[in-house]
C-alpha cells in the first residue's frame, strides 16, 4: 500500500473506532477529570501564587522580601515562558531560589524558562535514598546509565503522543501537552541539569529571603521526592505523593520499584503536619483543614491497605494473578473520587509490589520452563481443531465484543505468523475497543498508541 494511502487507511481506522458507537461511561469519566487541569492561578495569603493547568504540573511563586521563590518549574520551556510572563505581570522581584519536589523531568524540564532572567537562584532538590546526589532523578539517570532507551517508546505510548486529539484525552492526572511545545528539554539531558543544593536528611528548616521552609524527605512516586512545608501559612507541597487519582504504585512505562511501604509512610508524615492547604504537583489544591486531613487519610490508607493485602496473599503463596483477584480496595475506599483509577491502578499496584520483593518468578513451578509462545500457540490451534478454527474464533470473540479474549486470541495466531495481517488489524482493533472502556489514561493512551503502531507497521 503507498504511504498516502496507508496514512488514510489509519486514520479511517482512528475514525471509525473514535465516532463508533456512544461515548463510553470510562471515557465519560476520564473527560471530567479534565476540569482538574483547567488554567487557573489560585492565590493562598499574601504571598503564595499557585499555577494550575499552565503545563503538565503545577508551580507556586512565593514572595519574599526582596525576591521570589519558585516551587518547580514544569515540564516545557515554552509553556514555563508563557506562565514566567504572567508571574512578571504580579512582581518583578528577582528569582532566589527554585525548590524541586522530586527529580521527575515533568517537574523541572522548563527550569530554563527562569533560569534565563539571570539571577542564578539556589536550585534546591533531594538526593535520594542513596545519599549521594547521583541519586536525584535516579529514575532516569539508572536506565541511562545501563544503556536501557525502550522505557522512551514506553514512556511515549503512556503519553499518547503519536495519537490524534480524537482519541486522546488527557494524562490522567495532567493534560496533554502542547504539540507546538518543545518537551522534556532539561527532562532528556537529565546529566545536564542537578539541583545546586540538596536535602540529606530526613528533615532541613531552611530560611530564603525572610520566607521559613521546611524541607522533608517523603518517598513516594519517587525516591528523591520531597515535601516542602510553609509552617506559617500551613501549606504543604507535596510533589506527585498525592494527586487526584489512585496514585502510580506502578508506571507501565517501567521504573525500578516505587517503594509502597515508604510511600503511605510519607503520606502519614504528611498528615501529621496539620496543613490547611495541600498543594499538589498535579491536580487542583485541596483547601481546608478538614478536607486536607480526610484526603491524605484516604490516600495513605488506600495504599497501605493494598500494602499489607498484597503482603498478607503473598504470605499464602499466591501469584500474581491470584493477588489481583485478591486485593480489591474496600467500598468505602474504592468510590472516593480522589482514588479513581485515572493515572494508577490497583492491580498494577500489586503486580509491582509481589515483584518489587519476589522479582519475576512466582512460585508456580509450571512456570519454571514454559512452552514458547510458538509451541502453546500450535498446541491450542490443534486443540479447537485447527489454525483455521482458532481465527475463527478470534473474529467471533471481536464480533460478540469479547475483545479481551479476541487480543489473547490473536497473540496465539500472531506466535504462529507474525505477519499475518488480518489478525494484526484485529488485534489493533480490539486494543483500541480495550481502550475504549478504560478509565486509567496511560493505559488507554497506550493500548492506542501500540494499535497505531502495529497498523503503522503493516506498511512495511
Ligand atoms: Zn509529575
Amino acid at each position: 500500500m503507498k504511504t498516502r494511502n496507508f496514512i488514510l487507511f489509519v486514520a479511517l481506522i482512528v475514525l471509525t473506532i473514535a465516532t463508533n458507537a456512544q461515548e463510553t461511561e470510562a471515557t465519560r469519566i476520564l473527560k471530567e477529570q479534565n476540569k482538574e487541569f483547567e488554567p487557573e492561578i489560585f492565590k493562598f495569603g499574601d504571598n503564595v501564587w499557585f499555577a494550575v493547568g499552565h503545563d503538565v504540573s503545577n508551580v507556586a511563586m512565593i514572595e519574599g522580601e526582596t525576591g521570589i521563590i519558585l516551587i518547580d518549574a514544569g515540564q516545557s520551556p515554552v509553556s514555563m515562558e508563557a506562565l514566567r510572563l504572567k508571574f512578571r505581570e504580579i512582581t518583578d522581584k528577582p528569582i532566589k531560589a527554585i525548590l524541586i519536589t522530586h527529580g521527575h523531568g515533568d517537574h523541572f524540564g522548563g527550569i530554563d524558562a527562569f533560569l534565563k532572567e539571570g539571577d542564578q537562584p539556589q536550585v534546591w532538590g533531594r538526593s535520594s535514598a542513596l545519599g549521594n546526589n547521583i541519586g536525584f532523578n535516579l529514575e532516569a539517570n539508572a536506565g541511562k546509565e545501563a544503556g536501557l532507551t525502550y522505557a522512551n517508546a514506553r514512556g511515549a505510548r503512556q503519553a499518547g503522543i503519536i495519537l490524534p486529539d480524537s482519541i486522546h484525552i488527557n494524562n490522567g492526572i495532567a493534560p496533554r501537552p502542547d504539540k507546538q511545545r518543545t518537551m522534556f528539554t532539561r527532562g532528556n539531558e537529565t546529566a545536564a541539569f542537578s539541583p545546586t543544593h540538596f536535602l540529606k536528611d530526613q528533615r532541613k528548616q531552611i530560611e530564603i529571603d525572610g520566607v521559613k521552609f521546611e524541607l522533608v524527605a517523603a518517598t513516594g512516586e519517587t525516591y528523591d521526592n520531597m515535601y516542602i512545608w510553609m509552617p506559617d501559612q500551613k501549606i504543604l507541597f507535596c510533589g506527585d505523593t498525592y494527586y487526584k487519582s489512585f496514585p502510580n504504585l506502578y508506571t507501565i512505562r517501567g521504573s525500578q520499584y516505587r517503594d509502597v511501604k515508604s510511600w503511605y509512610e510519607s503520606i502519614g508524615k504528611m498528615e501529621s503536619e496539620n496543613a490547611e492547604y495541600l498543594l499538589p504537583g498535579h491536580t487542583r489544591p485541596v483547601i481546608g483543614k478538614d478536607k486536607v486531613k480526610k484526603v491524605l487519610t484516604d490516600y495513605h490508607d488506600a495504599i497501605k491497605f493494598v500494602f499489607d493485602k498484597t503482603i498478607e496473599g503473598m504470605n499464602k503463596g499466591m501469584t500474581p494473578d491470584h493477588l489481583v483477584e485478591y486485593v480489591k480496595l474496600p467500598e468505602h475506599l474504592a468510590t472516593k473520587p480522589n482514588l479513581m483509577g485515572y493515572y494508577g491502578r490497583v492491580d498494577w499496584g500489586v503486580r509491582s509490589i509481589f515483584n518489587g520483593y519476589l522479582g519475576w518468578f512466582d512460585g508456580n513451578p509450571v512456570n519454571l520452563n514454559r512452552l514458547t509462545p510458538k509451541i502453546e500457540a500450535e498446541k491450542v490451534a490443534e486443540m479447537v481443531g485447527g489454525k483455521g478454527q482458532l481465527r475463527s474464533n478470534a473474529l467471533t470473540a471481536f464480533k460478540e465484543g469479547e475483545f479481551q479474549w479476541a487480543s489473547q486470541l490473536c497473540d496465539y495466531l500472531l506466535a504462529l505468523n507474525e505477519s499475518d495481517k488480518e489478525i494484526i488489524k484485529l488485534k489493533a482493533k480490539s486494543l483500541m475497543e480495550i481502550a475504549k472502556t478504560m478509565v486509567n489514561a496511560t493505559g488507554r493512551n497506550y493500548m492506542n498508541s501500540y494499535a497505531i503502531q502495529l497498523l503503522k507497521g503493516l506498511e512495511n
